[in-house]
């Protein structure tokens, strides 16, 4: 790497290692460690959960915990009859799960008790702080100081929103260091989006990260292993033990692996209906309030929409073609309903910044940047900046180039249309995302290749006259994958009435 990475790496992005730190060390003393460093350094201090952390803004009030005086089994058992648990309980139990000194029993028992008894919002805070101090947290300059921000969905279907807004907030002069997953199940991941761009490499170094930001304001990578620990060693026992819907643990694996970004503001994608994590607005809305409530308790400026999820977000679902889309809407166009969302997530996040007045102010900026080729500019430096060519990147970027010269292009487009006239009344984005999976677009296990060039291309929309015989969508497919079931399937997910539907925005609500 080069002698700028190297600097930069030590100068720009500094990570506090606790998975080197001694596990011997059962005392643990957060009151001297806790110093608000206004020039944003860290630095290692050698124990476990010891750290000098950069968020100045986090006002927690640190208390010394002597951890010698805990017994796993009477923290369960506290949990278990209903019983508040405090900070020092808390860490103690974070501690042991990423230590090893709690059994994966007792972490299931304990993780159990939280599910049916739940957390009150301080306890909440605290586990999602001890989460985050488990691992690597960024860190930026004294000049980045609340300017550093990140987007988080609870996952949709055609959810491409973080390609064009990561850009369009760093065209704002915003700096968006965004680590993002991949595809699991029905829901398309925003890396696996990505790597359908030739040599696009989403694995960076922190070094490299603070390299991107400082140059082009934005990256999208994937998470790396010394990143809340806690959270992985967790959720993969939440996955075996039924205690994966959980607002406290939902809460804190989510804004744990956020605050470990360093981040000065945070804006939330809530998203419910059929086809979201949240099925409901109530239980979205409590989800958000919760997360809105740690985000902030961690020193994050946070806002959370709660938007509709029931048919698809665009026009594409699926790896490749959703870039596609992305590419559209960066140049000012594509589908409207993914670009209110861009705008609206956007304009809300630099109104709680500062840099906008309102967020219907901070929406109109995002617009311009996407209307302006700004944003399309910072795509473009992004894309060289993760590996992919100049001159494919430049490309890409052009309006009326053929992107599937590009981007993996399906062997074979079957068009499906509609069986009657009328409105579409509704698209079922919950079974067009499962077969879109089916297809190869998504993976049933972790680490399972995924197919960049499949996937669903709608022609209409919801609202959309439509007479018997139009194309309503192309399957894009490679010809082995596909079969009668999926054919069936795919068309009973649409349904045409004879009632005019109005079409309203997705998004329904905004907590702060
Ligand atoms: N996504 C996460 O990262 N964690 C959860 O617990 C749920 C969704």
């Amino acid at each position: 790497m080069s002698l700028l990475f190297n600097q930069l790496f030590t100068r720009l992005v500094t990570r506090t290692l606790t998975s080197t730190m001694s596990r011997s060390a059962k005392r643990t003393k957060f009151a001297d460690t806790c110093n608000s460093l206004r020039n944003f350094d860290v630095t290692t201090t050698g124990a476990a959960f010891k750290v000098k952390r950069n968020m100045a803004t986090d006002s927690e009030q640190r208390e010394e915990v002597d951890m010698s005086k805990f017994r796993a089994p009477d923290v369960i058992a506290k949990k278990r009859d209903g019983q508040v648990l405090t900070t020092g309980e808390i860490q103690y139990f974070v501690k042991g799960v990423v230590e090893k000194e709690f059994q994966d029993s007792q972490i299931g028992a304990m993780l159990m008790a939280i599910f049916l008894n739940g957390m009150n919002r301080d306890e909440t805070t605290t586990l999602t702080r001890a989460m985050r101090d488990s691992g690597s947290t960024l860190s930026f300059p004294a000049e980045w100081a609340g300017l550093v921000v990140d987007k988080h969905s609870t996952g949709g279907v055609g959810d491409k929103i973080s390609l064009p807004l990561a850009p369009a907030l760093a065209a704002c002069g915003l700096k968006v260091p965004m680590i993002s997953g991949r595809g699991l199940g029905h829901t398309g991941g925003t890396l696996d989006k990505l790597e359908s761009i030739p040599n696009f490499s989403v694995d960076c170094t922190t070094g490299e990260m603070g390299e991107i930001l400082e140059k082009v304001g934005c990256c999208i990578v994937g998470q790396t292993a010394d990143i809340v620990p806690a959270d992985k060693i967790m959720y993969g026992i939440r996955d075996v033990t039924g205690t994966v819907e959980s607002l406290p643990l939902i809460t804190a694996s989510i804004v744990s692996k956020k605050a470990s970004e360093g981040l000065s503001a945070l804006v939330l994608d809530v998203k419910y209906g059929q086809a979201a994590f949240m099925k409901t607005l109530d239980k979205a809305r409590d989800l958000a309030h919760s997360m809105v409530s740690a985000s902030e308790g961690l020193g994050m400026k946070t806002v959370a929409l709660l938007t509709r999820m029931d048919n698809p977000i665009g026009l594409t679902i699926g790896n490749g073609l959703e870039v596609w889309e992305s590419l559209l809407c960066l140049q000012g166009e594509g589908p409207q309903d993914l670009k209110e969302l861009v705008c609206q997530l956007g304009g809300h996040l630099l109104a709680r910044v500062g840099t906008a007045a309102t967020a219907a102010e901070g929406a109109e900026r995002i617009a311009e940047k996407l209307r302006n080729g700004e944003a399309l500019q910072r795509f473009c430096d992004m894309m060289v900046a993760q590996g992919v060519k100049q001159e494919t990147a430049e490309a890409l970027c052009c309006p009326g180039t053929d992107v599937f010269t590009i981007l993996p292009r399906a062997q074979h487009v079957e068009d499906l249309c509609c069986q009657s006239s009328g409105f579409i009344q509704s698209i079922d984005a919950l079974e067009l995302a499962r077969v879109s999976a089916e297809l190869g677009a998504g993976r049933s296990k972790a680490g399972e290749a995924v197919n960049h060039a499949v996937g669903l291309q709608l022609l209409k929309t919801v609202g959309a006259k439509v007479t018997k015989g139009d194309v309503w969508v192309k399957v894009h497919h490679q010809g082995d994958c596909v079969s009668p079931n999926h054919i069936t399937r795919l068309q009973n997910s649409l349904l045409v009435g004879g009632e005019s539907v109005e079409v309203g925005s997705r998004v329904t609500e905004v907590i702060s």
